[in-house]
């Protein structure tokens, strides 16, 4: 019994040891990541559910490792926020976005706003509004073209500092949503005390909209109350038809989700703009 459990217990720290080994791989070479040019963004249109027009995309993160293949950024950013490497990769992401927006508009394109995640780390440094300043007038980007996504979960974090922060950034004439409402914890008496302009339903309360009448009650739940506050919603994670219609009857504003698009490359942005025009 007693070699039985000295077993399993150094299995267990042998599982936990090669855990760590392959963070720790994973994070050495992210740290490469930027430097040899294998990171990328990809284009997640957004839809204003009335009008049928794309009138935002989301940019999302691609990390292609020779070796690796795509990792997933459920797998590196959490990693990337662990050892800091966000503040580099988050600064390129908003920049390379920010640029990217500006040259569609230059190209003649349909406006549409561009959203960019922002970890809680990014938002937390002492100049992170200056450098958004900078990242705007560098890159030529009006400030309305560009929209913040950032989580309940980092919002109701060190919260006075964030206000402020927000307040500051709202001030700047960027546009600001709350990500992945519903699964975090915030109390909504907060949610009148922060400058944001949106609520972004959870993907896990669309994903059973049509079967569990408790995540449709939610969905409609949170687009009443948005409006209620003055705000607009728009649900992700939109796959199909019926979901589509579900959320169309109770006037939730905008829809992303694989059923308009998956995330497009940068270049198959201009062709799906001119194919989903409406009429
Ligand atoms: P998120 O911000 O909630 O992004 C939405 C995720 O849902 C994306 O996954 C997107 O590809 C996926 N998605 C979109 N439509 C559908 C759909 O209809 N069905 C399903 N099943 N999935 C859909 P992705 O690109 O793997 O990103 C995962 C998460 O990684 C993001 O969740 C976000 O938290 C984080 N992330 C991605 N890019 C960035 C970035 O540039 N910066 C930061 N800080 N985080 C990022
Ligand atoms: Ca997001
Ligand atoms: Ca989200
Ligand atoms: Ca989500």
């Amino acid at each position: 019994a007693k070699s039985q459990t000295r077993g399993s217990c150094s299995f267990y720290s042998e599982d936990m040891k090669r855990g760590e080994m392959q963070r720790l791989a994973l994070e050495t070479h992210l740290r490469h990541a930027l430097p040899r040019n294998e990171l990328a963004l990809h284009y997640q249109p957004q839809v204003h559910i009335a009008s049928g027009r794309t009138v935002g995309v989301e940019a999302l993160l691609r990390w292609s490792h020779p070796e690796l293949g795509m990792v997933s950024p459920a797998t590196f950013i959490p990693v990337a926020e662990e050892s800091a490497l966000i503040l580099p990769i988050g600064q390129w992401i908003l920049e390379t976005a920010c640029r990217q927006a500006r040259s569609w508009q230059d190209d003649g394109l349909p406006p549409i706003r561009v959203s960019v995640n922002i970890s809680g780390l990014q938002l937390k440094q002492p100049h992170f509004v200056d450098l958004m300043e900078q990242t705007l007038r560098r890159t030529g980007l009006g400030p309305e073209w560009l929209e913040l996504e950032l989580t309940e979960t980092i919002m109701m974090e060190n919260t006075e500092d964030n206000i402020r922060t927000l307040y500051q950034l709202k001030a700047l004439g960027v546009h600001l949503s709350m990500d992945d409402f519903g699964t975090g914890y915030s109390s909504l008496s907060y949610l009148k005390r922060f400058p944001i302009d949106k609520l972004k339903i959870d993907r896990s309360f669309v994903r059973d909209l049509m079967t569990d009448p408790d995540d449709g009650a939610i969905a409609e739940t949170i687009i009443a109350m948005a409006h209620g506050l003055g705000l607009e919603v728009i649900a992700e994670g939109v796959e199909t038809a019926d979901q589509l219609e579900f959320l169309q009857a109770r006037h939730c504003d905008k829809c992303q989700g694989y059923f308009f698009s998956k995330p497009l490359p940068a270049a198959e942005i201009p062709a799906f703009l001119s194919r989903s025009l409406p009429g």
